[in-house]
């Protein structure tokens, strides 16, 4: 029933937008940072909050680099239903963008690329001194327990860390698609954190769709919520 009613909104649509969180990868066998089995429940030092952060990374940066090698590089991961059927809906002039939480670059694996990652993505590095460009791989296999550039500079994943701003043309970019299309999917997010609550107010379209394994605190202002798997929802639509 309320896939029948999804596929209708979709049928209707000429301009979807897809607001994604870590839900959407977890079916790729990423787990969701948040989630009572996730990240924070595993044993570290620190929480992975604080690794994860700005002041960490620069701190200490032999562990941080040990835990993201160990955690944060899914390179063996590949898309799921959900990713390929926005990849679809974009090739046939469906979907105007993808605005996702997630850093995996699954979205772009996929073929999509109206894709705007507010939080990075593991697969661009740089190295802090020269700008020279690095792939994960590359963080991966270092022989050093802190990767460096030829040059003798830092690299930095570019993915953004607590203590550190969002970049302001990948938000712009996000706000533009939000505000100009008519269907918005929320998928695989509580919706209760920064800045998905806040990019959700910018949506001035006919209908919000919800779907999330979870209830929260957002279900009641959608047009329509599916408690299910991401990939399970979208994999099941035209
Ligand atoms: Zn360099």
């Amino acid at each position: 029933m309320a896939y029948e009613e999804l596929q209708k909104y979709v049928d209707e649509s000429s301009r979807i937008v897809f607001f994604g969180g870590a839900g959407v990868s977890t079916e790729s066998g990423i787990p969701d940072f948040r989630s009572v089995d996730g990240l924070y429940h595993q044993k570290y030092d620190f929480p992975p909050e604080q690794i994860l952060s700005h002041s960490f990374f620069v701190s200490r940066p032999e562990e941080f680099f040990k835990f993201y090698r160990d955690k944060m590089l899914p390179l063996d991961a590949k898309p799921n239903a959900a990713h390929l059927k926005l990849a679809e809906w974009e090739k046939q002039g469906k979907l105007i963008g993808v605005v996702t939480q997630n850093i995996d670059g699954l979205h772009q694996a996929a073929g999509s690329r109206l894709v705007y990652e507010l939080h990075g993505s593991i697969h661009r590095n740089y190295c802090r001194k020269c700008g020279k460009f690095f792939p994960p791989e590359y963080i991966r296999d270092s022989a050093d327990p802190v990767p460096c550039c030829p040059c003798g500079g830092r690299i930095k994943p570019d993915v953004v860390l607590y203590e550190e701003g969002l970049d302001n043309d990948v938000v712009s970019g996000a706000v533009n698609a939000i505000s100009h299309a008519d269907l918005m999917i929320v998928a695989g997010t509580s919706l209760t954190v920064y800045p998905a609550a806040g990019l959700v107010r910018y949506f001035r379209g006919r209908h919000i769709v919800l779907i999330n394994r979870d209830q929260t605190p957002m279900d009641r202002q959608c047009d329509l919520v599916i408690h299910d798997k991401v990939g399970q929802v979208l994999g099941s639509l035209k």
